[in-house]
């Protein structure tokens, strides 16, 4: 999500008005194509597209079809459709709409109209991107926030509970954090927050979600993941951060952190927050223990 433009995606198998869309389209948004139903669906997914201009009368699949799967699915559902067909009942359109459709628009179309009507649904896209991004997203970091961590981790552990995977939870904070903010002022301690945060990026992998839980907190959730693992990945992520100092303009900040983590057994408990607290007890104890340095929850902590 950024300021590179957003893609769309014409599906249409007249090469004559693929050719008419991408001429009106231009400048607008970065154009692919798909001439049937299948190649639709594989591009939508893959390609990340922010909307799809859709026909109805495809060779392998009508487009409502197309529209039902890129709404079931999780990688599309949020792309915007609209209909561009030469259907004009009203129970086509509103069928359509219906299926999710944000707008409908008849052929033969009118360049001016088609243009206006897809810069609109653009950008109300955005904005709603825009405004998802912001609600997920602790600013000062990039990393999601508590309230997103919560909603996720809580899918997550519902997914654990129907096929019982191993999932393991980390509660991180960094170490004496205070005194950097204290000797350096808050913007270098704004700046260890992100290169902290980068560190981590660095270390975990696509699947895990990472968050800012408040202050110099974070957690992270390791789906499919058991404790011992966990643990190892903790202790890697520990040293990468002791090792990875900060720049400053004439000397280096060496940042330390300490980890609890805990393994999850949903069938126990599926509630996120009944298992960060028990992170927090092996934190707390790591803490004690002398800091810098990755606890594993055991029932003792209680
Ligand atoms: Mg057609």
């Amino acid at each position: 999500m950024s300021a590179e433009l957003p893609t769309i995606l014409i599906v249409e198998d007249e090469i004559i008005n693929i050719h008419s869309l991408s001429r009106i389209l231009r400048g607008t948004a970065r154009l692919c194509f798909a001439t049937t139903g299948e190649q639709a669906l594989e591009l939508a997914e893959r390609l990340e597209v922010e909307m799809v201009l859709l026909d109805i009368m495809l060779p392998d699949m009508s487009g409502f079809e197309v529209c039902k799967q890129l709404k079931n699915n999780p990688a599309t559902f949020k792309c915007t459709v609209i209909f561009v067909t030469a259907l004009d009942s009203d129970e086509e359109e509103a069928h359509g709409l219906r299926m999710g459709a944000m707008d409908y628009i008849k052929k033969p179309f009118n360049p001016i109209i088609v243009r206006e009507r897809v810069q609109n649904q653009l950008n109300l896209t955005l904005a709603y991107r825009k405004l998802e991004e912001l609600s997920t997203t602790d600013f000062l970091t990039g990393a999601f926030n508590r309230r997103y961590f919560t909603d996720i981790a809580t899918t997550e552990l519902k997914r654990h509970q129907r096929h019982n995977k191993d999932t393991s939870v980390m509660m991180l904070d960094i170490d004496h954090f205070k005194e950097v903010n204290d000797t350096y002022g808050h913007s270098v301690g704004d700046r260890a927050l992100r290169h902290l945060v980068r560190i981590c990026r660095d270390n975990l992998r696509e699947e895990d979600i990472f968050a800012r839980y408040g202050g110099e907190e974070f957690c992270i959730l390791l789906p499919e993941t058991d404790a011992s693992t966990a643990e190892e990945a903790a202790e890697r992520l520990r040293q990468n951060i002791e090792n990875t100092p900060m720049e400053l303009d004439d000397n280096q900040l060496h940042l330390r952190a300490s980890i609890g983590l805990s393994g999850i057994d949903a069938q126990k408990s599926a509630d996120i927050d009944y298992w960060l607290e028990r992170a927090d007890l092996a934190l707390y104890r790591a803490k004690e223990e002398g800091r810098n340095q990755v606890v594993c929850y055991a029932t003792e902590d209680e």
